[in-house]
């Protein structure tokens, strides 16, 4: 019997309808292994500033530091627009959360099913056998955490605004790191994309990822792209890449590309991992839909779940160890979408799966 320990912050709009129904999923999935749930759930985003006054209050991290893992909703909305940027639940719930568990690496599979490749804003002889490939992006560093960062009036009566861009050679081998092991369990090659031509921090990321890899992974084929070109070579032939590293804001950029051309918000999940091991010695991690609130349908029980569901996968897979359970969920995932070929609905905007209906065909096919 094994118990697991995490904290689940399911946040605003559709975030707690696709979560409660992944719980479900999850608790059906680890059951006939006798793993037994232990979660705790809290407010995060929109919600906490309702009830609590800010985004992310300190028994929302507390909960969180006592569990082994964080499995996240997604969080904002029209409710909270109008408040301060610096109050606003993605700024101020998000990237706090972040950097208090220094998670600093974010993965997020860009799968696209042979069958559904009509999902994609890709013509199909592009992708003829769909889309599997990984971005890891750098999450704590760059130019969204650099300071200083700052909005000035001039004397002349004009006024600067300023973000700085910092990389430090540590910060860029640890990302590496997890990319290493990212393409040794995939097809062993992994592109760099950067902006060296022109970025100081560009440059130091090039250099040392050509070392590094050549010095932990020789028997790996590291190749280099700028930002500008990947974001092409993305919408012109996405499986040319295997694992994408890249640090923040091109990460940013290029991981909502690599979704669009995948098909489906709704479908892609994402891993957040930490420096910080939990007591099973696997990386303590947040796990949560690649996508937003969903603000639009949320409420009419039309959300498409699988993110959320494939997010808790990952959960298994990465803070639990628990592998064969990972791959028991994406099976059954891939079944449901195919058997009910629901993704497209999405990608095109005709949201006709139903959420439960949706958890409940996964369910069955486990
Ligand atoms: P969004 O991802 O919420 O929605 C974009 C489009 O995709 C919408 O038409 C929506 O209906 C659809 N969509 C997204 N997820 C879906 C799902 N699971 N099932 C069916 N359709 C789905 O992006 P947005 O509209 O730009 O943002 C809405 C709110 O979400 C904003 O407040 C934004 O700040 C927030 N947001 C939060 C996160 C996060 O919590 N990590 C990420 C992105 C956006």
């Amino acid at each position: 019997m094994k118990t697991l320990k995490f904290a689940v912050l399911p946040g605003d709009y559709i975030g707690p309808e696709v979560m409660t129904v992944a719980l479900d999923v999850l608790k059906a999935a680890t059951e006939p292994a006798g793993i037994v749930l232990d979660y705790t759930e809290a407010d995060v985003g929109g919600i906490a500033i309702d009830n609590h006054g800010v985004a992310l209050p300190d028994s929302t991290i507390k909960i969180c530091e006592d569990a082994d893992a964080i499995l996240f909703g997604s969080i904002g909305g029209p409710k909270w627009e109008n408040l301060p940027p610096k109050e606003q639940p993605e700024r101020a719930a998000l990237l706090p959360i972040r950097k208090h568990f220094n998670l600093f690496a974010n993965l997020r599979p860009g799968l696209l099913f042979k069958e559904l490749t009509d999902a994609s804003p890709l013509k199909t002889e592009r992708i003829p056998n769909g889309i599997d490939i990984v971005c890891v992006r750098e999450l704590t560093g760059g130019i969204y955490f650099g300071q200083p960062k700052s909005t000035t009036i001039l004397e002349d009566g004009d006024i600067e605004a300023i973000d700085t861009m910092v990389y430090k050679k540590s910060e860029i081998e640890r990302i590496l790191e997890v990319a290493i092991a990212s393409a040794k369990a995939r097809s062993g090659k992994i592109c760099s994309v950067d902006k060296a031509n022109v970025l100081e921090t560009s440059v130091l990321w090039r250099k040392t990822a050509t070392e590094y890899v050549a010095k932990h992974a020789p028997e790996l084929e590291l190749s280099h792209m700028y930002v500008d070109n990947a974001a092409m070579q993305m919408a012109r032939d996405p499986n040319q890449f295997d694992v994408i590293v890249t640090e923040n804001m091109f990460g940013d950029i290029i991981s909502d590309e690599m979704g669009i051309v995948c098909g489906s918000l709704g479908m892609l999940s994402s891993a957040s991992l930490g420096t910080g091991k939990n007591q099973y010695g696997n990386p303590f991690g947040l796990y949560e839909p690649s996508g937003g609130t969903a603000p639009d349908i949320a409420g009419k029980g039309i959300a498409n779940p699988c993110a959320q569901i494939l997010s808790a996968a990952l959960m298994l897979r990465y803070s639990f160890g628990l592998n064969d359970i990972a791959q028991k969920i994406e099976a059954a995932v891939k079944e449901a979408v195919m058997d009910g070929n629901r993704t497209g609905d999405i990608a095109f905007g005709q949201k006709s799966i139903e959420t439960k209906a949706m958890a409940q065909a996964i369910t069955e096919r486990l």
